[in-house]
């Protein structure tokens, strides 16, 4: 089957574990893990921050970051199709005991002019507002961009007004790699930033929350709330770190593939995508004439498997088990499926 439900399907290589199955460990709950302070370091070195915590999930990233950011009854800014509003359970609430004010970005990116516009008045009965959080690429956008110039404006509004900013950047590198701008450029307008290693750069666990000392020293106790401090932790840290070293560059792959997978896929009249809007490894597009769910599983049975949604739309990500030819495939797999649906024999 050509898998391309999401870029959290991949196998580690055989050189990945071989790397995990040297690591050297020791407890890092002590902070005596040498591989899991390597990749500490190693994190802090790509995004220019002074201190990193490894984790097991982007997801615990996010929430350990809220946690830190806020006090209960406190609202962040964050737009409507964000992950953590989406797809992690409701954590902010039952976590953070905070609220989520939602902008309508441009596909996942808002502007200073929406977080102004968001930003509540410091009156007694209103929820005070304390955290923008952002995420580099939009996953719900299509892997969109956030651009840096964006970005910094949005920062700037945030510090003007005494908010702290977060990052969530799952896919950092991806947008790091799709437009030239380092990793370290895109975080330094941040206050803390989230990278996930389990999606794109191929390790099976884990990721990082990079910051300021102080707030890396509060996550570190929230880490140990939230049942995520780890013991021989340096077995998953070592995929991630082999991650890091051997499989950012190779994203560009990954952004080409689903560029032209787009481009086939526009060339069916039942399909409708923008081609020019696919700038890393995302892709979503509209199908006619059934429901996202039922075209995936009409297209199961020609051996693709992609994400479908009641409403007519449908995902598609590339990653590093998905070569060129294995999209030429899935391409002409849509092809011949919908010829059968237009066809019945
Ligand atoms: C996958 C993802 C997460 C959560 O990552 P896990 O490691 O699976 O918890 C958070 N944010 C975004 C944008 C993601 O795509």
């Amino acid at each position: 089957m050509i898998d391309l439900v999401s870029d959290t399907v991949t196998q580690p290589s055989p050189e990945m574990r071989k790397a995990i199955a040297a690591a050297e460990v020791g407890d890092s709950q002590r902070g005596e893990d040498p591989t899991v302070n390597r990749l500490q370091e190693v994190v802090c070195e790509l995004l220019g921050k002074e201190a990193a915590l490894f984790l097991p999930s982007a997801t615990m990233a996010n929430q350990i970051a809220y946690k830190v950011h806020t006090n209960p009854g406190d609202e962040i800014i964050m737009d409507r199709t964000s992950h953590p509003i989406l797809f992690e359970a409701g954590a902010p609430a039952q976590l953070s005991g905070i609220m989520i004010h939602h902008v309508n970005g441009d596909r996942g990116v808002f502007t200073e002019e929406d977080v102004l516009a968001a930003i509540r008045p410091d009156e007694p009965d209103e929820p005070p507002t304390s955290l923008v959080s952002i995420e580099q690429t939009h996953n719900q956008g299509g892997g969109k961009i956030w651009p840096l110039g964006t970005l910094m404006g949005v920062s700037q509004v945030a510090r003007e007004h005494g908010l702290g900013i977060h990052m969530d950047g799952s896919r950092l590198m991806n947008a790091s790699v799709a437009s030239g701008i380092s990793a370290r450029e895109y975080a330094y307008p941040v206050d803390s930033i989230t990278l996930c290693f389990s999606k794109g750069l191929g390790a099976p666990v884990g990721a990082a929350l990079a910051g300021p000392k102080d707030f890396v020293k509060q996550g570190r106790r929230r880490q140990q709330t939230f049942g995520g401090a780890m013991r021989q932790a340096g077995i998953i840290a070592a995929g991630a770190l082999y991650g890091l070293q051997h499989n950012i560059d190779r994203l560009a792959e990954d952004h080409a593939n689903a560029k032209l997978l787009a481009e086939r896929l526009a060339d069916e009249e039942a399909i409708d995508i923008n081609p020019s809007e696919v700038e890393t490894n995302i892709m979503y597009f509209r199908i006619k004439g059934m429901t996202g769910i039922e075209f995936c599983d009409r297209l199961m049975e020609h051996g693709v498997r992609m994400g479908g949604y009641q409403n007519g739309r449908v995902r598609a990500v590339t990653h590093l088990d998905i070569s060129r030819a294995d999209v030429l495939q899935a391409a002409d797999a849509v092809h011949r499926m919908l010829i059968d649906v237009r066809v019945p024999a």
